[in-house]
């Protein structure tokens, strides 16, 4: 784009656009498939790769527009969408951008093992490669939406004698196969959002590869960058569509995401509903509560304005910084306070789950209680967010790495 682009002149192109081409009589693949024709899906994006080449405050102006014109959202990109889009290569993009706009393939996060959680770098899954396909062994772990998704970013060891970073190749795993057994795990508050799964002589067609083989490390670093920027909140349009095909298939297409998901406000703690807590247990003027409430605002403020500063560093095209740790650790802080706000009011009783009359909350706040921890661990815990931004914001010394520069092999049993 050589000319300058204004909001207003933005606003108005997109609803000449949706005027003229939102038609609810279309299935949502039709619909999704005109918009990103178009360049409107991911205005941000390459006009190569589906885009327009706009700076990134565009994407929110014409998913806003596309609300207003009654049109159905674009499916965000997620993860994956981003990664293929920085690390290539071509055949990978085409490949997998299409259908992973048009919400005909659905991804999961196959990072997780048992033994490699924060050490990430540490994982033992092996891909071996055998003519034109990868065949994969290993296990991973805590993998949300393994069990209705079609493709996983997958990373595995491809090179056991490269020293521990390198020799890792970040693969796309078709999930529909043999060789991949999806274990579903129930957590702690009843949910089962994730799963555990097993890769038994798996195949990976031999170019389905994201950045370089052996190189994979580094694409693994921009998802992690991007999961931690953008949050692991999902967030489901709820404006109001016009009824047809592409209105009812969305309906249903969010339900399904938002199973899994359906506990996550309650991860964050659910700061909205500590107010009105107090008041109905009739504790809104004890000294001791209003302090803790008032703290508890203070924190969730400064976490906002945290997360407008990144919003307005991705706006103007920024690369991943340390906003997002900063943003991560503010989240964590703020569902810990709301979770201790809710059990000062709610004493003992907060405990009762169950939709039970004499559970607070019609059960909300013991899923609270239960569900909060989860916060500082998602995407990368706590401690790893202090590390990153320890040594890569602050610049103090890095952790020591006894196995550093040794052949993976050897340094594993350091
Ligand atoms: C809700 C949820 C959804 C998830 N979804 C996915 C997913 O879709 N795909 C996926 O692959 N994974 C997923 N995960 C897994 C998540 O990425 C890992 O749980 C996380 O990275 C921590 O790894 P771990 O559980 O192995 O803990 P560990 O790494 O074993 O950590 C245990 C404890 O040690 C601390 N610790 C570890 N190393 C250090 C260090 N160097 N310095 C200081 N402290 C340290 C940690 O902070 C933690 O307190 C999900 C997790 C949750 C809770």
């Amino acid at each position: 784009m050589t000319t300058r682009l204004s909001a207003d002149s933005l606003r108005a192109d997109v609803r000449a656009w949706v005027h003229a081409n939102w038609d609810p009589a279309l299935t949502l693949v039709e619909w999704r498939t005109r918009l990103l024709d178009s360049g409107w899906a991911v205005p941000s994006w390459p006009e190569r790769w589906f885009g327009k080449g706009m700076p990134a405050w565009a994407d929110d102006v014409v998913r806003r527009e596309l609300a207003a014109g009654g049109a159905v959202a674009s499916v965000p990109s997620g993860l994956a969408g981003p990664t293929i889009l920085e690390q290539g290569p071509d055949a990978t993009r085409e490949r997998f951008l299409r259908p992973l706009l048009t919400g005909e393939e659905v991804w999961c996060q196959l990072f997780s093992e048992p033994s490699a959680g924060s050490d990430l770098a540490g994982l033992t899954a092996t891909a071996v490669l055998d003519g034109d396909e990868w065949v994969v062994n290993g296990q991973k772990v805590w993998n949300t939406s393994a069990h209705h998704a079609d493709l996983g970013m997958l990373v595995a060891r491809t090179d056991w004698d490269a020293p521990k970073h390198q020799g890792i190749t970040y693969f796309v795993l078709p999930m529909h196969q043999p060789g991949v057994e999806v274990r579903p795990l129930r957590q702690m508050n009843y949910h089962s959002s994730f799963n555990e799964v097993f890769l038994s002589d798996a195949r990976i067609p031999r170019g389905w590869v994201v950045g370089e083989v052996h190189q994979g490390w580094s694409a693994a670093l921009a998802t992690l960058a991007h999961e931690r920027r953008w949050g692991v909140a999902v967030t489901v349009d709820r404006h109001r569509v016009d009824d047809g095909p592409a209105a009812r298939q969305a309906a249903a297409e969010a339900a399904e995401t938002l199973k899994v998901y359906s506990w996550y406000p309650q991860r964050a703690g659910r700061a909205d509903l500590t107010v009105a807590h107090a008041q109905t247990a009739g504790r809104s003027a004890d000294p001791v509560v209003r302090q803790e409430l008032a703290r508890l605002h203070s924190m969730n403020k400064v976490s906002q304005w945290t997360a407008e500063r990144a919003k307005a560093a991705r706006a103007l095209g920024r690369p991943p910084g340390p906003e997002g740790s900063i943003g991560k650790l503010a989240l964590s802080l703020v569902a810990r306070q709301a979770a201790t706000v809710h059990s000062l009011v709610g004493g003992a009783h907060s405990m009762l789950a169950g939709t039970d009359s004499h559970a607070p909350l019609g059960g909300v706040l013991a899923e609270v209680l239960i569900s909060v921890p989860a916060q500082s661990i998602a995407g990368g815990t706590d401690e790893i967010q202090r590390n990153i931004l320890g040594e890569k914001a602050l610049g103090l010394p890095k952790e020591p790495d006894p196995a550093k520069g040794l052949p993976y092999r050897d340094a594993r049993n350091r």
